[in-house]
């Protein structure tokens, strides 16, 4: 195959509309489905009548096994509006599980895909930004929040943290981006090739990598409704974001195995010498204390740390469904 046809190709492509399909993961979300729909539509219709995207455009709503009335919604509006098309999960697999469900099973059916969660938070008026940047010659365009005044302090500050520890273990991420992002139907083939089953998308495509830009936008309060990322959720995510992606921790251990070696070997010597040197000594304590806390919590510690890899590999070699449809409309 010639490098040169096929950048002719992505060129060309480039040159018309691209078809764009918007993936929506919805999780009892009857509250504000309906806004998010009727502020969707007048926008996609915007961008089609400027010919900046083609006709058969559409936005795809996952429901990810809700329990309310989220589907009925979604049945509800593709009778009349032929922009709405939606896919039920049979189960409730999370956000991550849903926006993949949504983007393969669209795979080869448009040129670009915009991810972006239904309670409408991130900004949809920089979709348009998006697209230009796309046909500017993008693979990917990143949304990134431009402030976090919104967030409690405590989600501000817990962020912040995060982002550093995530970049100490060497995790390539952008900061303040979570899952609103456009990509190219090419970047979507290439994520179809990762088996992964402890999905963390965001920093997936990074490691992805193709040509990127980035807007910024600021993210509103959720429309209606709760959270469905509950702290319990969110720190589970948050560690899957550090495990799924870095062995860093794995080499922490042997660091920290030698420094305890190093430790144990001075204790040692100065046990010697108080026992030459001084009358001090008591007879069993150090060849009895020492061993037990110093072995003992090397021990803990690695069987705890190498049993998340562990754990890792079990739902691995597993080779579960990420997600199984019910149905399509
Ligand atoms: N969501 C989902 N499955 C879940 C939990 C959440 O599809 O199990 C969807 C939810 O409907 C929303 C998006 O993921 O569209 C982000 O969730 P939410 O807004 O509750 O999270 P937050 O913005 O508070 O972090
Ligand atoms: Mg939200």
């Amino acid at each position: 195959m010639c490098a040169v046809s096929d950048f002719d190709e992505i060129k060309l492509k480039r040159e018309k509309m691209p078809k764009l399909i918007v993936v929506l993961p919805c999780y009892n979300e009857e509250e504000v489905l309906s806004t998010t729909i009727e502020e969707l539509t007048p926008l996609m219709q915007s961008l089609i009548d400027s010919n900046k995207i083609s006709q058969d455009s559409f936005l795809c709503f996952v429901d990810d096994g809700s329990r309310d009335k989220t589907w009925s919604i979604i049945e509800q509006f593709s009778l009349s509006n032929t922009m709405v098309r939606g896919l039920k999960l049979a189960n409730n697999v999370g956000h991550q599980n849903a926006l993949l469900a949504g983007l393969l099973s669209n795979k080869d059916r448009a040129d670009i895909y915009i991810s972006i969660d239904c309670d409408l938070q991130d900004d949809i008026s920089v979709i348009p930004k998006m697209v230009e940047l796309y046909v500017a010659g993008n693979e990917i365009v990143y949304g990134v929040r431009s402030s976090r005044e919104v967030d409690t302090l405590f989600k501000r500050k817990s962020a912040e943290i995060f982002y550093d520890v995530q970049e100490a273990v060497g995790v390539d991420i952008i900061k303040n981006h979570a899952d609103y992002r456009l990509i190219s139907n090419r970047v979507l083939d290439a994520l179809s090739k990762y088996q992964e089953r402890n999905l963390y998308l965001r920093a997936m495509f990074p490691l992805i990598g193709f040509k990127s830009d980035v807007v910024y936008y600021q993210r509103k309060e959720r429309l209606a409704g709760e959270t469905k990322y509950p702290l319990k959720k969110m720190l589970s995510f948050a560690w899957d974001g550090i495990t799924s992606f870095s062995t860093v921790p794995l080499k922490l251990i042997t660091v920290l195995g030698a420094t305890i070696f190093v430790v144990s070997m001075l204790i040692s010597f100065w046990i010697i010498f108080i026992k030459i040197f001084t009358d001090q000594a008591v007879p069993g304590w150090a060849s009895t204390t020492l061993p037990i806390y110093f072995i003992g919590g090397i021990q803990l510690l690695s069987v705890g740390i190498i049993g998340e890899y562990i754990g890792k590999i079990y739902a691995e070699t597993k080779q579960r469904p990420r997600f199984i449809i019910d149905k399509t409309v």
